[in-house]
């Protein structure tokens, strides 16, 4: 059960200005076969394109951050750093660079120029939507928006994927990701502090059994990015908070045909590849016996 650092393609076009670039068409072939190898996996060709467009473009912060993150994903780390200083140089409110420019620096352990950059692009795109909403929802209702909606999801039980007496897992409606998951608490819950005893094994077991699904799923040890929204630290109450985690996997198909997010699930709108009923339905006829036997105890 591998958590993996996913990453948002942002795949630029070439900037094209009133008069275009003399060989903008050889250009713009040149990124789409770019964006091609990134998201077939090749990044030694991606690296070698996205050099030449920067040669012809130079000074694109876009076109440093594609370089940056071939680099990235070829295992380059050290090559990435130049590139993606080189994008958040030239526009600071790239917040994917910042967010490449952290998970590089994490990796080369270097902590804390990483936390430095994973900040600026936490100020870029602070993710307060969701906090937004339940605040809102529970101004307008008088009640807790995640409590309405799992007992909605269990009554329905078309998206649910397992549950215990303490917590539901379930593919929401608005999944984006690939079997991306949700496990609420069933009981109206702020944070980790808030749990019971039983809520607490109640908890561990169904992060289990989700993790050993997703395993079991292609046979491997399955990648995914989670993490926990809980109640803000700020000191004043909020009743509107409701414990949860999220999986966010990105295998599509197998366990090497993935998903990308790219330039305009990036600008628009994301692409759902499986309805979320379909991946709740797949992960809940899988075993929740991991594939592979416990080794033998010495
Ligand atoms: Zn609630
Ligand atoms: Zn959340």
């Amino acid at each position: 059960m591998r958590i993996a650092a996913l990453f948002f393609l942002c795949l630029v076009s070439i900037p094209v200005g009133s008069r275009p670039l003399p060989q903008s068409d050889s250009l713009t072939l040149k990124s789409q076969q770019a964006k091609q190898s990134m998201e077939e996996g090749n990044f030694v060709r991606a690296i070698s394109l996205y050099r030449e467009l920067n040669q012809a473009v130079p000074n694109n912060p876009g076109l440093k951050l594609n370089l940056g993150m071939a680099l990235h994903m070829a295992g380059k780390k050290r090559e990435a750093i130049p590139e993606l200083e080189d994008a958040v140089k030239l526009d600071p409110g790239l917040a994917p660079a910042w967010l490449f420019l952290g998970a590089t620096r994490l990796q080369l352990g270097e902590a804390t120029a990483a936390i430095k950059a994973l900040k600026m692009a936490l100020s870029l795109q602070p993710d307060h939507r969701e906090a937004r909403r339940m605040l809102a929802y529970r101004r307008a209702r008088g009640h807790c928006l995640l409590c309405d909606y799992v007992s909605l999801e269990l009554k329905l039980a078309e998206r649910i994927v397992c549950v215990n007496d303490g917590f539901a897992a379930i593919v929401p409606f608005w999944a984006v990701w690939p079997f991306e998951t949700i496990v609420v608490s069933r009981r109206h819950i702020g944070s980790l502090t808030g749990m019971r005893d039983e809520e607490r094994d109640d908890f561990a077991d169904i992060i289990r059994r989700v993790a050993v699904r997703y395993d079991n799923l292609f046979r491997i040890s399955f990648p995914y990015s989670s993490g926990i929204h809980q109640s803000p630290t700020d000191g004043k109450k909020h009743p509107e908070s409701h414990f949860h985690m999220h999986f966010f996997p990105p295998l599509l198909r197998s366990a090497t045909v993935r998903k990308f997010m790219v330039g305009y699930e990036m600008l628009a709108n994301p692409q759902r590849d499986i309805t979320a009923e379909s991946a709740a339905a797949r992960l809940r006829e899988i075993s929740e016996i991991h594939y592979r036997p416990r080794p033998a105890s010495a």
